[in-house]
């Protein structure tokens, strides 16, 4: 397999590299790893509730119900307590990928609103394979999509829209396009529902591997969303939407597998949870009137595995608006999602600190009296700062001279804008990266 990281070496800030086309200049002072493509997973309709081993899933009459016996996503980085704002598909669809709270299908189209906004301005392919989520303005996002164009289990009818696919991925597309009915063959049930889900999965990871060694140097933002587990929860009771959950636990094993292997960012989330009005009832819900405000509509996971995450468990309540920002911070791109209001969750091993000016500014960054790098640009990104350390930066322009001392708790961004001079507010377009660590600074120092 490929190996899709890029090693940043400190040999790497002999060579800044300067990108006119994306107006952007990058520098690395490291050899940290950084994911350089991802997958981001919705499983649609999956409560939080029954999936994580510390939360217990509640009926509307006050029952306990049962959780999934689900091993796969232990290892990673798990937000325990993160909620969407409203559970509707399409509004929760909106919000993880605008990281704005109040986002609806609409906002989605509205230049520089997404996450694949900024990866395309970074010369990422965007790439999906969405079952349900995937209304018009979340297809127009995507460089190459193949969905579901209804929501039927049972007559299923899938299509492909492509306006800039990565050379093979429509052709791969369609060949996945007519293995469905294979997958659906004498099936019913659970069964015939998680086959539709291993459909999605298996068709993702097949379009992934394919990226990776047909397309080694593209990066890529892969858009995954099963549909079943939601149709389950609808259709089914508890017991079986238990059931669907614990099966897509077993089948996403491939798909998160082709991320660890090659080094990508996997992020497993949901736009929203189930519920249901007792146990063994006959079917579920989350937006109707007596669901939307319950606790199981609302819960959604968000795991990220990635080489530049810490492991573990982060307490603390966030909301599904905070996806999108740490989605951008864990692949250092910076955050200038139009509308967002949400924040990055603390998740990364290192800092990184991203500048935005209206014209060429020199900036450089300063450890005590040590500078460690200078460079013109009006797009800039130092990343990979070790957290907790306190760096200055400067920068000259036409605005006038600023300076600026940050102790690094988390990615931090700054605008340098000509008539109000400093803005530490989101920026709106393009980077330089600097690469920073400790050692890192020591070399760094020697070739001074
Ligand atoms: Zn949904």
């Amino acid at each position: 397999m490929q190996h899709l990281t890029k090693k940043v070496t400190i040999l790497i800030i002999l060579l800044l590299t300067l990108n006119p086309a994306l107006g952007a200049s990058e520098i690395t002072l490291n050899d940290i790893e950084r994911p350089e493509s991802a997958i981001l997973l919705i499983v649609d309709g999956l409560g939080a509730s029954y999936y994580y081993p510390e939360l217990t899933p509640f009926a509307l009459d006050g029952s306990e119900l049962s959780r999934a016996g689900t091993q796969n996503l232990a290892f990673g980085t798990r937000i325990i307590n993160i909620s969407t704002p409203y559970p509707d598909t399409g509004i929760a669809h909106s919000v993880i990928v605008t990281g704005f709270s109040e986002a609806n299908e609409e906002i989605v189209g509205y230049p520089d609103a997404t996450i694949y906004d900024i990866t395309r301005q970074h010369g990422f392919f965007n790439i999906a394979v969405m079952e349900k989520g995937d209304f018009m303005n979340m297809r127009e996002e995507q460089d190459i999509i193949l969905y579901a164009e209804n929501n039927s289990i049972d007559d299923p009818k899938i299509s492909v829209q492509s306006k800039n696919p990565p050379p093979g991925v429509l052709e791969l597309m369609d060949d996945w396009k007519e293995k469905l009915p294979e997958y659906l063959d004498g099936k019913s049930g659970v069964g015939k529902y998680s086959a539709y889900n291993k459909w999605g999965i298996d068709a993702a990871n097949a379009v992934a591997v394919y990226m990776i060694e047909e397309h080694p140097t593209s990066k890529f933002f892969l858009t995954v969303n099963v549909g079943a587990i939601d149709s389950g929860g609808h259709n089914m009771g508890d017991d079986d939407y238990i059931r669907l959950v614990e099966d897509l636990d077993r089948d996403i094993y491939s798909l998160y597998e082709t991320a660890k292997e090659n080094d990508m960012a996997f992020f497993f989330t949901a736009d929203h949870g189930m519920a249901f009005a007792k146990k063994n009832a006959r079917r579920g819900g989350h937006v109707s009137e007596k669901y939307v405000s319950m606790k199981e509509s609302l819960r959604i996971p968000f795991v990220m595995i990635s080489q530049n995450a810490v492991p573990g468990l982060i307490s603390g309540g966030y909301g599904e608006e905070d996806i999108a920002p740490t989605i951008l911070s864990v692949l250092d791109l910076p955050n200038h999602l139009q509308y967002a209001d949400g924040t990055s969750i603390h998740v990364k091993k290192y800092a990184s600190i991203f500048v935005k000016a209206d014209s060429e500014y020199k900036v450089s960054l300063w450890d005590g009296g040590t500078k460690l790098s200078e460079q013109s640009a009006s797009e800039l990104i130092f990343a990979g700062l070790p957290l907790n350390a306190s760096y200055t930066v400067k920068a000259s322009g036409a605005g006038g001279t600023f300076e600026e001392k940050v102790s690094l708790d988390s990615d931090r961004q700054f605008r340098f804008d000509n008539k109000t001079g400093l803005n530490q507010k989101q920026m709106a377009a393009g980077i330089l990266i600097i690469i920073v660590n400790i050692a890192g600074l020591a070399i760094i120092r020697r070739i001074k």
